[in-house]
């Protein structure tokens, strides 16, 4: 699941977990609860985030590796934010090849920048994300379209793209991912 920073990546890749029935692999998630229990993985992403950079792909890989060799990801899993980078991508190529999964569609949500403002200045109010301050919120914006929006391309050539309309009411999102995935054939 991809998409920028505030596109609903997080809220859709539950829903799409429960349906098809997988873990949904959050690696925001993880590191945000690595944070908050002090462990020296989140000390080390803790710098990182707060900045609005990416954590370095040798720490996020590992972690992703890790979480994808536990026994609930065996049927299959969803990636929430991850790859993010074109050396990510190889890196999960390899680690699928490793498990014997095989990567069925990459989803990309597209809202239109004003919107995403709107809605992330909204989720600071609601959580309290230490990332979600202007100004870094715009260097997560930035970030996002120099490393991770190349990723688009990849996967469109692979033919396993899938894009979104992350406009309008969540259940309206959720429909049109449902809509669109429930036809991919899966491996
Ligand atoms: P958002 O999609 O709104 O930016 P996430 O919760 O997905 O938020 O991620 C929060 C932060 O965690 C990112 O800004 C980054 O610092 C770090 N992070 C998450 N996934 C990755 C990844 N695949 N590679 C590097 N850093 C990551």
């Amino acid at each position: 699941m991809m998409g920028p920073p505030g596109a609903g990546k997080g809220t859709q890749a539950k829903f799409v977990a429960e349906h098809f029935k997988i873990p949904a692999i959050s690696t925001g998630d993880i590191f945000r609860a690595n944070v908050s229990e002090g462990t020296e993985l989140g000390i080390e992403a803790k710098r990182y985030m707060d900045a609005g950079d990416y954590v370095p792909d040798e720490i996020t890989n590992k972690m992703v590796r890790n979480r994808i060799d536990e026994p609930d990801a065996d049927p299959g899993f969803l990636l929430d934010g991850y790859p993010r980078t074109l050396a990510q991508v190889e890196e999960l190529d390899g680690m699928i090849k490793f498990t014997g999964h095989q990567l069925d569609a990459a989803v990309v949500l597209t809202v239109d920048a004003d919107e995403i403002v709107q809605r992330l200045v909204q989720r600071a109010a609601l959580e309290g994300r230490a990332d979600d301050t202007e100004e870094v919120v715009r260097r997560r914006q930035e970030v996002y379209a120099e490393q991770t929006e190349p990723l688009i391309d990849v996967y469109r050539q692979r033919e396993i793209l899938i894009e979104i309309d992350g406009m309008g009411a969540v259940d309206e999102v959720t429909k049109r991912i449902f809509d669109a995935l429930d036809v991919v054939p899966q491996s």
